[in-house]
């Protein structure tokens, strides 16, 4: 099929579907019908890469020169990004286009996408009593791919934010090893938990791209150095899959009271799926794993609550209306910027953040919460057979298992989406801390750093019907990222 009618096809969507996965849309005419139509007269000469010609959507927390960037906010509803993001020049250098910006959480801080200025983005999957939650923070992106608004899409995934749209969507989402990917020109919500992620419909589409952008940037300081690469690679290749049957971690405090049935089922039936095909299932330990959400949740506001306080009307940010009204006193533009550019629950984290990083509680809050991810880590690091590739040496042999697994294979979510009625209006009966625990299977890996892939997993009944669908994930050691992908396919 030609790529134009392809990109034709996708833009309609965008436009008729109404389901808000975008907060700016390609406009239906525009400058990058002649650059499809250019790829395709390419096409004629010879073959093309894989992405020549193709629409790519970008979170919008992720800086575009050509698009505004708004990060969901109203601070921000009016910002445009003097320059590209490294990830958005990786993809035009290779003849992407760049298919709008996704709507999304503000700031990346959500589980449900219901909480942009823009308004909540809706689930393509529809409940029987109404709209789904599409996941979030990435929810627009991840529903730009499941409706064919677009080849595929970037996220970004700081405890979850790839892998919980995905799984609420029927689509692939993945989150490299911490550092692979540049986050130069990415808004920084939490930067040492910060990752851009990749959807897709399939494995091998999310492959293409996290091969395209799988470099060492020098603009990202907490970018991967070549060298480091070079040795992740040795220590990585051959892939176990190639030589063995793998050992399949199964982690045993995953298996909470409150997983849904049919996400019990598709756990069970991926890991019979994997046993079939000649891997071995084995029962792992990771006990820190219910103190990770706890954790997660005392240092990403922390590191929002400072990374936020650049937006004070001054340096960026929309200026509040009635901020310049009392010209003898600072404070009334940053709390009028603030108080009416930010929404309720980046307000929440800012506090929350603060609070947590104040003298008083330093100790009691961020301070344990930095122990439990040491934690979170070693419990990791002690189930994987291979060590981490880039820890110490001395560190490595104490704490490797001499017969550790190759990957672990768990719920993305505790539950299926649920409805978007439940979760905004008037009927909404839930506490946004409703919202964190369906991150609770998704922060682990985020504390880690560690490659974690979600891939939809079919539910069927008795009669052989499908019956629903659940968001299975498998996360690896640092590095192993293919591995983690290969074992993703397996699964699809
Ligand atoms: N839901 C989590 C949060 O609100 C994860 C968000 C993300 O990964 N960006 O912090």
């Amino acid at each position: 099929m030609s790529l134009l009618r392809e990109a034709e096809r996708c833009i309609a969507n965008q436009y008729v579907q109404n389901l808000n996965s975008f907060i700016t849309p390609l406009p239906r005419t525009g400058s990058w019908k002649a650059r499809v139509q250019e790829a395709d007269q390419r096409a004629d000469q010879g073959p093309l890469t894989w992405i020549d010609g193709r629409l790519i959507s970008v979170k919008d927390n992720i800086c575009t020169r050509d698009l505004p960037t708004t990060c969901g906010s109203g601070i921000l509803d009016k910002f445009n990004s003097p320059f590209n993001a490294t990830v958005v020049e990786q993809l035009e250098a290779a003849g992407a286009i760049i298919a709008g910006k996704t709507n999304l959480d503000e700031f990346g801080m959500g589980s449900h996408s219901v909480y942009s200025r823009f308004g909540p983005v809706k689930n393509v999957r529809n409940g029987a009593e109404g709209d789904l939650s599409a996941g979030g923070s990435s929810g627009g992106s991840a529903v730009a791919v499941a409706a064919d608004q677009c080849y595929a899409a970037l996220g970004t995934d700081t405890g979850g934010s790839v892998r919980l749209p995905a799984a609420y969507t029927g689509t692939v989402g993945f989150k490299p090893s911490y550092g692979l990917i540049s986050r130069w020109g990415v808004v920084a919500y939490a930067n040492s938990l910060d990752t851009v992620g990749i959807l897709g419909l399939k494995t091998s589409t999310v492959r293409d791209v996290f091969t395209l952008l799988n470099h060492y940037d020098p603009h990202d300081p907490t970018s991967i150095s070549r060298s480091s690469r070079a040795r992740l690679s040795q220590v990585t290749s051959p892939s176990p899959l190639q030589c063995r049957p793998l050992r399949i971690g199964v982690p045993l405090e995953y298996n909470i009271s409150e997983l849904e049935p049919s996400v019990r089922k598709a756990w069970l039936l991926s890991l019979a799926h994997l046993q079939k095909q000649g891997h071995a299932i084995h029962p792992v330990s990771l006990p820190a794993t219910k103190h990770a959400l706890s954790a997660y949740y005392v240092l990403a506001p922390a590191e929002a609550s400072s990374n936020l306080a650049k937006y004070d009307g001054v340096r960026y940010g929309t200026r509040g209306d009635h901020a310049d009204s009392d010209k003898s006193l600072d404070a009334p533009l940053y709390s009028q910027t603030r108080g009416s550019g930010f929404g309720a629950e980046v307000k929440r984290r800012i506090l929350l953040g603060t609070f947590s990083l104040s003298a008083d509680a330093m100790d009691n809050y961020f301070i344990q919460a930095q122990r439990v991810r040491r934690l979170v880590q070693q419990d990791f690091n002690s189930v994987f057979g291979a060590g981490h590739p880039l820890a110490h040496e001395n560190e490595k042999s104490s704490e490797r298992p001499a017969s550790g697994v190759d990957v672990l294979v768990c719920p993305t979510a505790p539950s299926p989406p649920p409805l978007l009625s439940d979760l905004t209006g008037l009927s909404a009966n839930r506490s946004p801390l409703d919202a964190y625990v369906n991150d609770v299977f998704t922060v682990p890996a985020s504390l880690a750093g560690l490659p974690a892939i979600s891939v939809p997993v079919a539910v069927t009944n008795t009669g052989g019907k499908k019956s629903g669908l659940a968001g299975i994930q498998v996360v690896g050691q640092y590095g192993y990222d293919e591995l983690v992908m290969q074992v993703g396919e397996l699964l699809e």
